[in-house]
């Protein structure tokens, strides 16, 4: 799940007097934990909304793909992606891109030679839901998102995405756009994350 810490390091160097007026709080839960206090959700879900005033897109997601959850301890899905990487080795990345599914979740490249995932996770009601680990431990301590959360929370999900695919694909990934979120479509859509590829450059 985001990382109030970080987040608000890394917003300082951008917009310094715009964070040292927001209240990210304190109290964080231990690294890796999906656990937030409600009052901290409530000021993580208040400071996207302010980010969102105030940053560009650009910025927005250089500071959200830093984020990110199942990234280190996902030993699992990190050998998946390794040997995703080694079974496709002599493929295009479209072709690689193309296939991802099989191994997590739906990718393809798109005409401008981006790679786009869409990250469709359900909930026991079948109805789609963020896959941040975030979400799913709320649900579990009954606790319910605001109707609304800013997209730019599923910049989470692109950290997330990035650096398992960027095992997969062979490729550097930035993460460009959230072109889709369940988090203020009344969990209509999935998490679609656009990414540009920033290497190997051809
Ligand atoms: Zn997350
Ligand atoms: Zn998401």
């Amino acid at each position: 799940m985001p990382n109030l810490t970080r987040i608000k390091r890394d917003m300082s160097k951008l917009q310094p007097a715009v964070a040292s007026r927001i209240d990210f709080g304190v109290d964080e839960p231990a690294e890796r934990s999906n656990s937030y206090a409600p009052e901290q959700l409530r000021k993580l879900f208040a400071a996207l909304d302010r980010m969102d005033e105030t940053l560009t897109k650009e910025q927005r997601y250089a500071i959200m793909e830093r984020q990110g959850c199942g990234k280190g301890g996902a030993k699992k899905l990190r050998e998946a992606m390794r040997a995703f990487a080694e079974a496709n080795a002599g493929k295009t990345l479209a072709e690689k891109a193309a296939l991802l599914g099989s191994a997590y979740c739906r990718a393809e490249m798109t005409a401008d030679g981006d790679i786009k995932v869409c990250w469709e996770f359900r909930d026991g009601d079948g109805r789609l839901s963020c896959g941040c680990g975030c979400f799913k431990d709320m649900a579990k301590r009954g606790l319910t998102p605001p109707g609304r959360v800013s997209r730019a929370y599923c910049g989470c999900c692109g950290g997330h995405i990035r650096y398992h695919y960027q095992t997969a694909l062979g490729v550097g990934l930035r993460l460009k756009d959230v072109v889709s979120s369940p988090l203020d479509t009344d969990r209509a859509e999935g998490c679609g994350l656009l990414f540009e590829v920033l290497w190997p450059t051809a």
